[in-house]
Parts: C-alpha cells; sequence; structure tokens
C-alpha cells in the first residue's frame, strides 16, 4: 500500500531542490518546499504552484521553524563559489544553524532527516578516488571554508544528534551535478561553459584546465537521495553520490564546444584558490547499499542541460 508522506525541502526552489520537488509529487507524497529564494527561484517550481499537494513557503533556515512532517530533505545552502562567497557569515549560519534548526524540527516531530553534503568535505583531496572513509585535505581559514566547514561541522551535528538522540538520519555527499533549473550566473563551469559557447563568447577556463571534476547528471543523483531515504534505519552513511567518470575542465570545455557548434575560443584565466586540482566519487558504498549507479553519461547529460539554456537565453 502507498502511503502518502508530508516531506518537507528545504532550499526546495534551488536546482536540485526544484527536481526532488518534483520527483516526490510525482511519487504522491506531499511536499512543503522552504526556501529563502538566495539562489533559487519561483520559477524553478513554477510548474508545480497548483498542484494540490505541493505548498511553497518563504522561510530562512536559520530561523527556527514549527511544522509537522514525517521527512525533511535539507537542502538549503548555496552551493557555487560565487554565491556562497558573497556574504561567507551567512553561509556558514545556514548550514550550522540551519542544520540545528532542522535537527531540532527532526527531533520534536520523529522525522527522519536527510543532509545534503558534498564533496568539498573531502577538501583538496590526498586520497584518489575519494572514499567516504577519508577524512578530508581542508583549508579552515580559506576562502572556500564558510561552505567546506560549514557542511562539515553539519555533518557532526547529524551524527551526533544520530548519536545522542537516535534521530534517523541519511547523509549523502554529492559530487558536482549540473542539469535544467542550473542558474545560469551561479559561475560553476557547466553553466557558465554553456552560456559562454551559446553567445559565442570566449570559454573561461581558470588555470590550465588540467584539474579533473566528474560530473553527475541530476536525474541520476535525485534517484540517489529517494533511494538513501528509503534504506534501512541502520543506514545513516554518508554515502558519495556522484558519476565516477572523470574529466579535466579543458575536455569539459572541448565537449561544450562541440555540442553546441559554439565558434568560442579558450581563454586562460588564474585559478581561484584553494581549488582542488582532482576529484572523483569511489562510488561502492552507493552501489552496495542503494544498489544505485547514475545511468546518464556527460554527453548525453549537456545534450538534456543545453536546450534549458538556450530556453533562457531566447527568455530575455
Ligand atoms: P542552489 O543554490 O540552486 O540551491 C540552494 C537553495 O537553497 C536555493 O534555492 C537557495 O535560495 C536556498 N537557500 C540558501 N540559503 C537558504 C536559507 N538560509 N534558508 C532557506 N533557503 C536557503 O544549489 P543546489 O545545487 O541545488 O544545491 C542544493 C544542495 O546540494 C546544497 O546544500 C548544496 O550544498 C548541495 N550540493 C550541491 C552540489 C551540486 O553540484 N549541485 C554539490 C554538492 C552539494
Ligand atoms: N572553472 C573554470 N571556468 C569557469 C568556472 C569554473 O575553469 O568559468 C573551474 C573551476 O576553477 C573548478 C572547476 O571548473 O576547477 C569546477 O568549478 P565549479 O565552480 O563548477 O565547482 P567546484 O570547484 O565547487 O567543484
Amino acid at each position: 500500500m502507498h502511503l502518502r508522506r508530508r516531506i518537507l525541502i528545504t532550499g526546495g526552489a534551488g536546482f536540485l531542490g526544484s527536481h526532488l520537488c518534483k520527483r516526490l509529487l510525482e511519487d504522491g507524497h506531499d511536499i512543503l518546499c522552504l526556501d529563502n529564494f538566495f539562489t533559487g527561484t519561483k520559477d524553478n517550481v513554477l510548474e508545480l504552484l497548483d498542484h494540490p499537494h505541493f505548498e511553497l513557503m518563504r522561510h530562512d533556515v536559520t530561523f527556527p521553524l514549527y511544522v509537522e512532517v514525517d521527512e525533511i530533505y535539507n537542502l538549503a545552502c548555496p552551493a557555487s563559489p560565487i554565491h556562497y562567497q558573497h556574504d561567507p557569515v551567512q553561509t556558514t549560519k545556514t548550514s550550522v544553524h540551519g542544520a540545528i534548526n532542522m535537527l531540532g524540527l527532526a527531533k520534536r516531530t520523529g522525522a527522519k532527516i536527510f543532509q545534503a553534503s558534498t564533496s568539498e568535505v573531502y577538501g583538496d583531496p590526498k586520497v584518489h578516488p575519494q572514499t567516504e572513509d577519508y577524512w578530508g585535505h581542508v583549508n579552515p581559514i580559506g576562502r572556500r571554508s564558510c561552505y567546506d566547514e560549514g557542511k562539515r561541522c553539519a555533518e557532526t551535528l547529524f551524527f551526533d544528534y544520530h548519536r545522542q538522540h537516535k534521530l534517523r538520519i541519511k547523509v549523502a555527499r554529492i559530487f558536482n551535478t549540473y542539469g535544467p533549473n542550473m542558474h545560469p550566473n551561479d559561475g560553476r563551469v557547466v553553466s557558465n561553459f554553456i552560456m559562454q559557447a551559446l553567445r559565442n563568447e570566449p570559454i573561461t577556463i581558470y588555470g590550465d584546465g588540467s584539474q579533473t571534476r566528474s560530473f553527475c547528471y541530476v536525474d541520476d543523483l535525485i534517484e540517489a537521495f529517494v533511494r538513501l531515504m528509503d534504506t534501512p534505519d541502520d543506514f545513516t552513511g554518508p554515502v558519495n553520490t556522484g558519476n565516477p567518470n572523470e574529466f579535466t575542465i579543458k575536455e569539459l570545455a572541448e565537449k561544450v564546444i562541440e555540442l553546441t557548434g559554439s565558434k568560442s575560443e579558450l581563454v586562460y584565466k588564474p585559478l581561484p584558490t584553494d581549488d582542488p586540482t582532482q576529484r572523483q566519487p569511489d562510488i561502492t558504498l552507493a552501489k552496495e547499499k542503494l544498489g544505485w549507479e547514475p545511468l546518464v553519461q556527460l554527453e548525453e547529460g549537456l545534450k538534456k542541460t543545453i536546450p534549458y539554456f538556450e530556453g533562457l537565453l531566447r527568455s530575455v
């Protein structure tokens, strides 16, 4: 028998949150989408607003929240370096105070709670590919620290609430993900490169482009979230969620030019400080515990993403 669950999604009007809202509505649940619209927008959930089981609420997770729910997906936090470095104190508050408030809500209601953690907890990793038992190599006082250390502290809080208050927690460490509903100006590499290519502007490669990332298409990631939430209570994670196919940033630029038929040239800019040199998830644990692995590879995923950015350009 299908049970309709009341699900709170913080950061629900953002890139990942909007896809998660849609997916869980389709699965027949009641969705409370909460967002302060710092980086997310109503446009991302416009098509859901008339759905009888969807509710949108403007709220900042750094303030307490009193609602009755069965499950919480805590995604609220700016994710792109430009956005999270814009107001770094607020970024740390969002991760830490936001986690405390949502964990408090889970404690009062008995809800199961999911945390959108990140590969950034590994920092500039010295272990490759990254496994969940690696403790990371993180600068505590640099420009990325507000995000990295905020997310690390949130993980600490999740595990302490689990040990101390027996909360049912699920922690996913998300690796670079892309797809429709990404913010066009968020400075992330996939959105930047596609927008630049579509406008035939120079493609900005930071450093020499030899740094690597492994890119996951959004539908694959959302499937992992839902599967993780449904695992038995004794499985908490952290679990790496991402696509292990690794590319250099230069390879990504060339692929985007090819798929858009762009006339753009490559230009090289200084590498931002603490920019990780390589990143690739080891997803053995996700395969074993979630029975999951990504199905959409980079070229196919880019082909699904480019029309979204073309649509944005047509509408301005
Ligand atoms: P996003 O910026 O599109 O979404 C974040 C959402 O949170 C936005 O809608 C924003 O308005 C909202 N938000 C920010 N601060 C808030 C606050 N104080 N109160 C309420 N809402 C707030 O980013 P995304 O890519 O969708 O990321 C979602 C989550 O996944 C984030 O927690 C991020 O750290 C994590 N993550 C994403 C990636 C990725 O590649 N997309 C990788 C690792 C981790
Ligand atoms: N990057 C780049 N050009 C851009 C934007 C990003 O070369 O216009 C590089 C960036 O320096 C990093 C990689 O692409 O090495 C991924 O950057 P992003 O901000 O998307 O994510 P993160 O660094 O958080 O993985």
